[in-house]
């Protein structure tokens, strides 16, 4: 486990890692020209937090204090369902014709709605199995082998952008450690009135759309699930050109210890409305190249 980043005050950077072994409890230093810290969002931040010295006395390259702040997720809170009376003759093999995908259509090119931002669409059509729920063993297998479907159901969900706020950060706990002795962590992201303005709009927009389509038995609901839930953290260590706004540069490296990069879900300045990790990926294809060269141009 990496508890932290160990900085030189002397040769002003970093120099390497220092872990904790999982079995043993023993402390080990490993040493490196150049580090990528990509632990996830959350570990990523805690890891930056945890490496302090006298230098960064509030975490490695968090001069301005805005490390571990920003933390931002996609809102996943809209479901919707409803069934399709009709192509009743059709079946798809894996019952599954395939997901639909409704890029975000609200405030693309000006402001028009009173929340900000907005929200793509999934979606996924299939027929339900009859009466399969409770069957075990040979009952079971007989049903799925010569199934008898009910109607075609199709589900939405929204995932929508949540914008960053200062107050949504993560923290390390001053009095409690876990069991390697890494500070816990404490993270405190809420709902803000523009996520719940926006879930709101989902739920009009998606019975409008089921309605429009001639679904029926349109159930469209905020389920009221916590941030976080759609496992898309991002946030903390922000990217920006401004090092009092923003703790990363363009090549994701911390604007105050250069050799140093954070090329995960941390970076992100906000999530968009995309799934994120092919963006992570991109980020650190290029951060990589960039270290690369620079470490051959004896700049780090
Ligand atoms: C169920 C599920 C479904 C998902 N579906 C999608 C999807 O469809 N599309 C999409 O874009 N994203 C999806 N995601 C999100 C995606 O998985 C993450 O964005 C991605 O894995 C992040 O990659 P990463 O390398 O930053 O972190 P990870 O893949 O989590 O890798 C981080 C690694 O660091 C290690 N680590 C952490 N802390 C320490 C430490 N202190 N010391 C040493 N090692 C450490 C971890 O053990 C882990 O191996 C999904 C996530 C989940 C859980």
């Amino acid at each position: 486990m990496v508890e932290s980043i160990l900085y030189d005050d002397q040769k002003g950077k970093a120099i390497g890692v220092r872990v904790i072994d999982r079995l043993t409890q023993e402390s080990i230093e490993f040493y490196a020209k150049i580090i990528f810290v990509n632990a996830s969002t959350i570990n990523s931040n805690a890891i930056l937090l945890n490496s302090t010295s006298s230098r960064f006395p509030n975490g490695l390259g968090n001069d301005n204090g805005l490390m571990g702040k920003y933390i931002t997720c996609h809102n996943y809170r809209g479901k919707g369902y409803a069934t399709f009376e009709g192509f009743l003759d059709q079946v798809n093999l894996g019952r599954n014709p395939g997901h639909a995908y409704v890029p975000r259509f609200r405030n693309v090119y000006s402001q028009e709605t009173d929340f900000l931002r907005g929200y793509a669409i999934g979606m996924s059509a299939s027929r339900q199995i009859e009466g399969s729920g409770d069957l075990v063993g040979d009952a079971l297998r007989e049903k799925l082998l010569k199934p008898s479907y009910g109607m075609w159901g199709m589900a939405a969900w929204m995932q929508g952008e949540m914008v960053p706020e200062e107050s949504n950060h993560l923290r390390l706990s001053k009095d409690e450690k876990d069991k390697y002795g890494i500070p816990k962590l404490i993270l405190s992201v809420e709902w803000k009135e523009n996520d719940n303005k926006m879930t709101r709009d989902f739920v009009e927009q998606q019975t409008e759309m089921y309605e429009r389509m001639g679904f029926k038995n349109i159930k469209v609901e905020d389920t009221g699930a916590p941030p976080g839930s759609d496992i898309h953290e991002m946030g903390g260590v922000r990217m920006g050109k401004d090092p009092k706004t923003s703790l990363l540069n363009g090549f994701n490296q911390l604007h105050a210890c250069k050799n140093v990069f954070v090329s995960d879900g941390a970076c992100m300045t906000s999530g968009s409305t995309q799934n994120p990790t092919l963006t992570f990926m991109t980020l650190t294809a290029r951060a990589a190249n960039y270290a690369v060269e620079e470490l051959n141009k004896l700049n780090l």
